[in-house]
């Protein structure tokens, strides 16, 4: 499996359609599911995705608009049901605490596992092993936030050479170094990873839009990305109209791409009124050629070198 399996769960903007659900993504990375906002009946296409009831899971919602959490109670009842055990936590606006805690005692979500839910504000939120998701304010209607998933290895490829040079003994003080970790050897002297270790490769960076205008933190957010999955509501004809909602044009967003320099755009979140959507990718695609448009269960690899895969078998085609 890839090191980063994005997963798109629902790639549909506004009033859902046929083939397009509400707004979710997923991505999958050793055993864990990290879910960006939980759109109306998310549960289903989690579960054609074959995510996994159980695995460890953490769900960052990007702001207070239905569209964008309706399906979070379904989520969640559907994992009780199914005797999920693991905690989960979920990050988003403050409000979201509140949402969660009413579905919770008036719906009966009979949660069979513990839930958190953490109000958030911006800056690194959520961290485990190699992986940092940050969050950072877009220019929506109201508070609104965009993601950051990024994975850094620890360290370089381990050099022996460089460790029997220093006359470190093989076994453990070789495995922490590998892994990034400082070592004290018995001689007293103390062994950081970088002094056998080579070059550290670059992160792995995802980024999600969430709902906004064009802003100065996507793009800082975005810069060098090997994956952006940006909204990109209408074409140039109606950017008043984009602006006056908070969102924004597939000009704008492939504008963003070319900016922040980016291997991949990913275009999602689009009106239903351009159907299929070839106009949004047509417009995308004149100033930032490397762009494809979101489908529920389109999935992207991303290997460790930074390159991606485009996988359509599964993804559906809007009607
Ligand atoms: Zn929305
Ligand atoms: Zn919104």
């Amino acid at each position: 499996m890839s090191q980063f399996d994005v997963v798109i769960l629902g790639s549909g903007g506004s009033i859902p359609e046929e083939g397009r659900n509400h707004p979710s993504i997923c991505i999958r990375w050793q055993g864990w599911n990290l879910m960006l906002d939980a759109g109306e009946d998310v549960q289903r296409r989690f579960e054609r995705a074959r995510l996994g009831t159980n695995k460890r899971m953490a769900i960052f919602i990007t702001h207070m608009h239905s569209d964008h959490l309706l399906g979070l109670p379904g989520l969640l009842l559907r994992f009780s049901l199914l005797g999920r055990t693991r905690p989960l936590s979920i990050f988003g606006p403050k409000e979201l605490i509140e949402y969660v805690k009413i579905a919770q005692s008036t719906i009966n979500l009979g949660t069979t596992f513990e839930t958190t839910v953490y109000g958030i504000e911006g800056g690194p939120v959520f961290e485990v092993d190699d992986v940092i998701v940050s969050a950072f304010e877009v220019d929506h209607r109201g508070f609104a936030l965009g993601y950051g998933v990024v994975y850094q290895k620890p360290t370089g490829p381990f050099l022996p050479e460089r460790a029997e040079a220093l006359e470190i003994p093989k076994g453990p003080f070789w495995r922490d170094l590998s892994s990034g970790k400082t070592v004290h050897l018995e001689d007293g002297r103390e062994i950081a990873p970088h002094e056998v270790t080579g070059e550290k490769p670059s992160p792995l960076k995802v980024v999600y839009s969430g709902d906004t205008r064009p802003c100065e933190s996507l793009r800082q957010a975005a810069a060098d990305a090997n994956l952006l999955i940006s909204e990109a509501m209408y074409t140039s004809e109606l950017v008043d109209m984009a602006d006056k909602r908070g969102h924004m044009t597939a000009a704008a967003a492939a504008e963003i791409a070319v900016d922040a320099g980016v291997d991949l755009l990913v275009l999602t979140h689009y009106s239903p009124r351009y159907g299929d959507g070839a106009a949004i990718l047509e417009e995308a695609r004149a100033v930032f050629p490397n762009s494809i448009l979101a489908r529920d269960l389109l999935r992207i690899g991303l290997e460790s070198d930074g390159s991606h895969k485009v996988d359509t078998s599964a993804a559906i085609e809007p009607s």
